[in-house]
């Protein structure tokens, strides 16, 4: 059996057990191998493989034979790797609602248009009533609602930015909603830097950039998400900036997104980096507990219109805000799971469970620790500077503690090899792997090293 075949089985298997179970129990299993007519997988937690086995693995076994998968039995296992993997996917998790596809935008085929705009479709949950405000992002959302009132242009371009998970998409949405609701005869135009780049280079193949130029010179909002994607893609961004100063020169609005500040954006063209300077340009900082706790507070008002008897235990909600990351959508991730418990069970939720169910998730947002840190306290710990660490010395009372460091970063941060690399002043990955090993090695041999490298993991996870 292959990845690809267990790619074909879930997708039946989404068919069988519907969207909520996948993706709240299968979606977390990955396929390790077949052996002895045993399908053997991975999952990311013992109680995630315990009601997988009780309650899948019949309908588990049932298409994998069907797929002509030669096995009599199917087993669960927690496995460290698939661990931190799913941490890593937590983060990103659930996928963002629909991939944004063109509309399909037959009625403009018949008017003169000469083109299709390449408009992507809106979340229709993302609207400014259901974005709750709070002191992370009310500039952000001040800033929203200002632009949604449409009237005198009054920031533009308006540039939102912030990390993953904050609610950038959500708010350039909600604008998009409002002003289609107010002013529907203005052409409000939402796409991702990615699909603006797509069209650009259809036109260009198929030689007709004229036409991609009147169609988006004919937008009155245009709003480009995650503009960090074209950051160093010549000649997109360079249309981009036509695109751009085109339309602020006649007056329409701009609204666009990115991971960073427009500074901070190294490969972005600089004359698009000060235009957008020129404009007002805010950022919406990580949410604290208090948003946290709001946004929670909202989806659960939500969730008990759908099922009234939603029962929670006191303290749930406060917990899931003080341990989950500042990343909403990992929180929306954590509520999922947990409603789709609650719903398949039918009880209350509490605290036991929550901690049960969502484990992996709260592990992965327990590991915050970065590597300049790890740096650091190995530096204090050994009383070496942080220029010596980073030398290419070869003393051992030099070259442990660093391997030390390596392994540290390796073991408590989710960096690949090249980049702990970069890190210690560009070494090379089989040079951090190598340190790695070492230290490993040491850790049964040498109690000090073991003693050391226990002490230091502590005092970084603390
Ligand atoms: P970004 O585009 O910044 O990566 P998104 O706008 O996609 O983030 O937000 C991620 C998820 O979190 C979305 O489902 C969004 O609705 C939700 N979300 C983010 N911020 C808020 C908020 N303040 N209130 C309610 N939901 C939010
Ligand atoms: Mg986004």
């Amino acid at each position: 059996m292959t990845q690809d075949t267990w790619g074909q089985v879930r997708g039946e298997l989404l068919k069988s057990v519907g969207k909520n179970n996948f993706s709240a129990w299968i979606e977390p299993i990955t396929f390790n191998t077949v052996q002895n007519r045993t399908a053997h997988f991975n999952v990311p937690t013992n109680f995630i493989g315990t009601w997988v086995t009780q309650h899948f693995s019949d309908v588990i076994l049932r298409h994998l034979i069907s797929a002509g998968v030669d096995v009599d039995r199917v087993q669960f296992a927690v496995n460290a790797a698939a661990l931190a993997s799913n941490a890593g996917n937590s983060n990103s998790a659930p996928t963002p609602t629909p991939a944004p596809a063109p509309a399909p935008q037959s009625r403009k085929a018949v008017q003169a248009a000469p083109q299709d705009l390449p408009e992507s479709a809106l979340n229709p949950a993302h609207t400014f009533a259901n974005f709750v405000v709070g002191k992370p992002n009310e500039l952000a959302h001040a800033a929203a609602r200002r632009v949604a009132e449409g009237g005198a242009v009054s920031f533009n371009p308006l540039f939102l930015y912030g990390g993953v998970g904050l609610g950038k998409t959500h708010l350039m949405h909600a604008i998009a909603w409002e002003l289609r609701q107010s002013q529907p005869q203005l052409k409000v135009i939402y796409l991702s830097a990615e699909q603006f780049m797509y069209r650009f280079i259809r036109a260009l193949r198929d030689q007709d950039t004229i036409s991609f130029k009147e169609t988006f010179r004919s937008i009155d909002v245009l709003m480009v998400d995650d503009v960090q994607f074209i950051a160093g893609k010549n000649s997109t961004q360079e249309e981009f900036f036509h695109t751009f100063n085109a339309l602020i020169e006649l007056g329409k609005q701009i609204i666009i997104s990115g991971d960073r500040a427009p500074v901070d954006m190294e490969e972005l063209d600089n004359r698009i980096a000060s235009r957008l300077q020129c404009g007002l340009v805010v950022d919406l900082h990580p949410t604290d507990y208090e948003l946290r706790l709001g946004i929670l507070q909202q989806k659960v008002e939500a969730q008990r219109e759908r099922h009234p008897d939603l029962k929670i235990a006191p303290g749930v909600m406060e917990f899931i805000a003080h341990r989950v990351s500042s990343n909403v959508r990992v929180l929306e991730g954590a509520l999922t799971r947990l409603f789709a418990f609650a719903d398949l069970i039918g009880c209350e939720i509490t605290m036991d469970m929550t901690q049960e169910c969502l484990s992996d998730i709260l592990r992965a947002s327990d590991r915050k620790v970065t590597m300049e840190e790890i740096i650091k306290k190995t530096c204090e710990h050994y009383h070496l500077r942080q220029t010596d660490l980073m030398s290419p010395s070869r003393a051992r009372n030099i070259a442990r503690p660093r391997q030390m460091a390596m392994y540290l970063c390796k073991k408590l941060t989710t960096r690949s090899l090249p980049e702990i690399g970069r890190k210690f002043g560009g070494r090379d990955h089989t040079t951090i792997l190598h340190g790695v090993r070492k230290i490993e090695e040491l850790i049964s041999l040498d109690s000090q090293i073991a003693e050391d490298a226990e002490l230091l993991r502590r005092m970084l996870e603390a």
